[in-house]
C-alpha cells in the first residue's frame, strides 16, 4: 500500500526532505510520511516571511480580517477530513477532533476577525497636543505548536498573532503534524501573501532548536516545561519575547457541600478524556476528609467503568483512545511504577493494555502526601484534605495553569477564586473556554495570554506617536528668545 506523503510549506511552495513514518497508535500500522525541514528550509522560509510581513503590516484592519475568515472556513469546510487525520495520528477519539477540537481552533480565526472590524487605534488629547496609540506588529512569529491539540493551539496562538499583523512560521510536535500540513494545502488556495504562513515540519531537537536560535522578533510557545527552558537557552543568541502556555499540575477541590454527580462527572471528563493529554485537565484530585472514603470509592468505581470505553478511535462509542507513541505509553508506565514505589496506591488502572496499540487504562493513584504533578496522561493522583488547609495547598503549587474548585458556598469559592494565583479558576464548571476568554498560565505554567483582546495585544507593541499643537513641556525652559 502505497503511503500518504505530507510535505512541509514554505513562502506558498510544498516541499520535501528527509521522510519521517508515521504510525497509528491504535493498531501500531504506518500509515503516512512527512517530510522534515532543513536548517537551510528554515532560512529560507524565515526570508520569505519577512517579505510578507512587510505587505501583511500595511494591510487595513479590515482586509485581515476577511483573509482571517477564509482561514476559518478552510478549516470547516475540511474539518471532517482535518480531524480524521488528528485523529488517526495521535489516537484521540473522533468525537474530540471533530466536534472540539478543531472546530475551536476554527473559531478563532473568526473571533479575531470580527475583533479585527471593530478595533480602533487610540486617540489621547494631552496638554500639549495628541497622542496616537498605534498596534505595531513585532514581525516574523515563531510557533511552536503541542502534539495534543494541533489544529486548536494553531487558532489559538496564530489568530491573534496574524490579526496583529506578523508573519508565521509554524512548527508543529513531530507527533501531531499531519492535520496542519493538510491545512497548508487549503490555505494555499487562498488569496494569501506567499511566505505569510509558513508550517515547518521537523524534530524538535534539531529543527526546533534552529528556529529558537533564529533572528525571528517573537516566539510563541505552546508545550512543556522542560522543553521552554531549551528553547530559552538556545534562544539567547538571538534574544526575543516569548509568550509561552505551559502546563502545569491542575487541582480540583471537592468539598463536602459539592454535587456529587456533576462534581464526578466533571473529573471524569477533565481528567481522561483526550487520555488525559490536556493542559486544561485535572491532575490531583482534592477531597475533604468528610467524604473523602465515599466520594473515592465512586470515583474509583465510575472509572473502572469508563475503562469500558477504551478502543478504537473511530467507533462513535470510544471514550478513550490510544497514546500517541510506544515512548509515550512505556514513558507513563515508568513513571507510574516509580510513584508507586514511593508510597502512592493504585486503585485502578496502572499498567498498559495488554493489546495492540498503545493504549493505557484510566488509572487513579492514592497519595500518602500531596505532590504537584502534571502526568499528561490517563492517571489522576487523589489525596484527603482539610478545609483550613487550602490556602496553603494552593500557594504550594509551584503551577498555575487551571483551579477547579466544588462547592455549593459560592462565597467561600469566590473567596478561594481570588487568592488563587492561577490563569484560570473554575467554579462547578469545566472546560468553560472559548475565543473570548483569554487563557494562560502564572508561575511554572507561563505567561502571557492567548485569546480575547489580551491574545491579540501580546502580538503587538504599542507605538506611542506625540504630535505637538500647543507647543511642548520644554519649550521656554532655558528663558532665550
Ligand atoms: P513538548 O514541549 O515536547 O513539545 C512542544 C513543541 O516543542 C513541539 O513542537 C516540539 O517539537 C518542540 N520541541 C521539542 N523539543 C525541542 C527542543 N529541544 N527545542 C525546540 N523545540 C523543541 O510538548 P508536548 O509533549 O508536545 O505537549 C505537552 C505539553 O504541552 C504539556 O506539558 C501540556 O500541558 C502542554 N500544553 C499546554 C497548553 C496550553 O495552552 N497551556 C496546551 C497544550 C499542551
Amino acid at each position: 500500500m502505497s503511503l500518504e506523503k505530507y510535505k512541509y510549506y514554505v513562502g506558498g511552495e510544498f516541499k520535501e526532505g528527509r521522510r519521517i513514518d508515521v504510525v497509528n497508535p491504535a493498531n501500531e500500522e504506518i500509515f503516512a510520511q512527512f517530510s522534515e525541514a532543513s536548517f537551510e528550509d528554515l532560512n529560507l522560509a524565515i526570508g520569505k516571511a519577512r517579505e510578507a510581513q512587510k505587505e501583511w503590516r500595511k494591510v487595513s484592519f479590515k482586509e485581515r480580517a476577511k483573509l482571517l475568515r477564509e482561514i476559518a472556513n478552510a478549516i470547516f469546510e475540511n474539518l471532517k477530513n482535518l480531524a480524521d487525520l488528528e485523529t488517526k495520528e495521535i489516537g484521540k477519539p473522533l468525537k474530540e477532533s471533530l466536534f472540539i477540537d478543531i472546530p475551536l481552533g476554527g473559531e478563532c480565526f473568526n473571533y479575531y476577525a470580527s475583533f479585527l472590524e471593530s478595533l480602533e487605534e487610540k486617540r489621547i488629547k494631552t496638554d500639549t497636543g495628541e497622542s496616537l496609540l498605534s498596534y505595531e506588529p513585532f514581525g516574523v512569529c515563531g510557533v511552536y505548536l503541542p502534539y495534543n491539540v494541533p489544529l486548536m493551539i494553531f487558532g489559538f496562538s496564530c489568530a491573534g498573532s496574524l490579526a496583529a499583523g506578523n508573519s508565521l512560521i509554524i512548527k508543529p510536535s513531530e507527533y501531531g503534524s499531519l492535520s496542519l500540513l493538510e491545512l497548508a494545502k487549503y490555505i494555499d488556495k487562498l488569496d494569501i501573501p506567499k511566505g505569510l504562513i509558513n508550517i515547518l515540519s521537523g524534530k524538535g531537537d534539531t529543527l526546533g532548536k534552529y528556529l529558537a536560535e533564529s533572528d525571528v522578533d517573537l516566539i510563541s510557545f505552546t508545550g512543556s516545561r522542560n522543553t521552554l527552558q531549551k528553547i530559552y537557552q538556545t534562544s539567547s543568541k538571538n534574544p526575543k519575547k516569548i509568550i509561552c502556555e505551559l502546563g502545569g499540575c491542575n487541582p480540583t477541590f471537592v468539598f463536602s457541600d459539592a454535587k456529587r454527580n456533576s462534581c464526578v462527572e466533571n473529573i471524569l471528563g477533565s481528567s481522561f478524556l483526550k487520555s488525559g493529554q490536556m493542559c486544561i485537565g485535572t491532575s490531583l484530585v482534592l477531597i475533604e476528609e468528610e467524604i473523602y472514603e465515599d466520594f473515592l470509592r465512586e470515583l474509583v468505581e465510575k472509572t473502572r467503568e469508563i475503562t469500558k470505553k477504551i478502543g478504537d478511535p473511530f467507533l462513535p462509542d470510544t471514550g478513550i483512545g490510544a497514546l500517541p507513541t510506544r515512548e509515550h505509553l512505556d514513558n507513563l508506565s515508568e513513571r507510574v511504577k516509580n510513584l508507586e514505589k514511593k508510597g502512592g496506591r493504585i486503585l485502578c488502572g496502572g499498567k498498559p493494555l495488554n493489546r495492540k496499540g498503545y493504549f493505557y487504562p484510566p488509572t487513579v493513584i492514592e497519595l500518602n502526601k500531596i505532590i504537584y504533578e502534571e502526568f499528561f496522561a490517563p492517571v489522576i493522583l487523589v489525596k484527603s484534605f482539610k478545609r483550613k488547609n487550602t490556602e496553603k495547598i494552593m500557594e504550594e503549587n509551584p503551577t498555575g495553569l487551571v483551579l477547579q474548585i466544588w462547592t455549593e458556598d459560592l462565597k467561600m469559592a469566590k473567596e478561594l477564586a481570588e487568592k488563587a494565583n492561577v490563569g484560570t479558576v473554575w467554579i462547578n464548571t469545566f472546560g468553560q473556554i472559548s475565543p473570548q476568554t483569554p487563557f494562560g498560565g502564572t508561575k511554572l505554567s507561563g505567561w502571557g495570554r492567548n485569546l480575547g483582546s489580551f491574545g491579540f495585544f501580546e502580538y503587538v507593541q504599542i507605538k506611542h506617536t506625540g504630535i505637538g499643537i500647543k507647543g511642548s513641556p520644554v519649550e521656554g525652559w532655558f528663558g532665550i528668545d
